[in-house]
């Protein structure tokens, strides 16, 4: 259907042979009871008047075709109601209004600070994924004081990812650069990748680039030992620059993955060395807690069945070990085999000399005399020998 605001709606022959060709009045929010409507006026302004025989062919072309219109209208509105009336009963059954049950208010020391937690959550994640406008604008509206200590390494990044997303290499080799000693204690190739994009660009503009390129390649030397088999293959490519990169076996070098893969390699190295996640905490927490949520209802039922207290018996600890996916792990957990627990930082994991580990809180209930005898094998040792582990 068309809308046409100006369509004057005074005469019925019009508003009808309109309607035929497939407008529509705009203020009319349902098609079908329109029709019949139009279709009963223009009925009784034409009763009497005798028709001649073209007029007549017309007319009941035109009611084929109102019907075929109203039964197709109905039959797609059948399908979309059912639709709608799904959804409907579909959210009233996955959403559970009331989930205030299964937090704790002792997590939060006042509801100040849980506010100014909250926000500052949405302001980190609005920081990490670009929208620095609206993230200033948040700052504004709730008169959260963040210093710029705090934005400069978002604002940093996010110029330099800019830039990277617009092929220029620039801003990050910079950074690299200055950052080179960091990187290379965390292992990192960036370096090296931005030095290889910027010669493969080289590479990209054909023979009259070949004498910039080959001297370009002096930026590898540092990298030699480390990436020679990488620096060879590019070399290989010159032999190839007359002939064209694309047609050559070294058409893979032109790839622009390349591109997606050094944001990549950018976001994860710059984020580790900045201190930052690589993943935004409030999403981290938003997903987790999309999948905890559902247990912990289930235990918040079972628990008023059972007319038990509430559910978190702990500050910061949940009631139960909730299955999160491989997507959330993030370090390994050590439980204590003797007081079947998980190790924490006050009651960490021990290594004893024998290679067992078990819990500190275990270590102090199994020691006799100033003497240790390891639970899983009979060696006898000095408690204090014990060393701790850090996962
Ligand atoms: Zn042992």
């Amino acid at each position: 259907m068309y809308e046409s605001s100006s369509f004057p709606t005074s005469s019925p022959i019009l508003v009808f042979t309109c309607f035929v060709f497939g407008y529509s009045h705009p203020s009319r929010s349902r098609p079908s009871r329109h029709l019949l409507f139009v279709f009963v006026r223009t009925h009784s302004a034409v009763q009497g008047t005798p028709l001649s025989a073209t007029l007549s062919l017309v007319m009941s072309q035109c009611c084929r075709k109102i019907k075929d219109t109203v039964q197709k209208l109905a039959s797609d509105h059948k399908d979309i109601h059912s639709s709608v009336s799904r959804v409907g009963k579909a959210i009233d059954r996955n959403f559970d209004s009331e989930i205030c049950g299964v937090v704790s208010d002792a997590v939060w020391d006042s509801r100040e600070k849980q506010q100014q937690t909250l926000q500052m959550a949405i302001l980190e994640h609005l920081y990490q994924q670009g929208m620095l406008s609206v993230a200033e604008e948040l700052c504004q509206e709730s008169t959260l004081n963040v210093d710029l200590d705090f934005k400069q390494p978002f604002l940093e990044l996010n110029r330099i990812l800019e830039a990277l997303h617009e092929q220029d290499l620039g801003p990050a080799l910079e950074w690299a650069v200055s950052h080179r000693q960091r990187l290379l204690e965390l292992n990192s190739s960036l370096e090296f990748k931005l030095h290889r994009l910027q010669f493969i660009r080289l590479l990209a503009g054909g023979p009259e680039k070949q004498l910039e390129a080959l001297s370009y390649a002096r930026h590898f030397q540092p990298f030699a030992h480390v990436h020679q088999r990488e620096i060879q293959v590019m070399m290989g490519s010159l032999v190839y620059l007359q002939l064209g990169l694309e047609k050559s076996p070294y058409c893979h070098l032109l790839d622009n993955s390349h591109w997606a893969e050094i944001c990549e390699t950018f976001t994860r190295d710059a984020c580790s060395l900045l201190g930052l996640s690589v993943e935004s905490p409030l999403s981290v927490s938003f997903a987790s807690g999309c999948v905890a949520l559902p247990v912990l209802m289930n235990i918040k039922a079972v628990m008023e069945q059972r007319q038990c207290s509430g559910v978190w018996s702990h500050k910061d600890e949940l009631p139960i070990e909730i299955e999160l996916g491989m997507k959330c792990w993030y370090h390994s957990v050590f439980a204590c085999p003797i007081l079947r627990q998980q190790t924490s930082d006050s009651n960490p994991p021990i290594k004893l000399i024998c290679g067992h580990v078990i819990s500190r809180d275990a270590l102090n209930k199994l020691i006799n005399g100033g003497k240790l005898k390891c639970p899983y094998c009979p060696m006898e040792q000095n408690p204090a020998d014990g060393k701790r582990i850090i996962f």
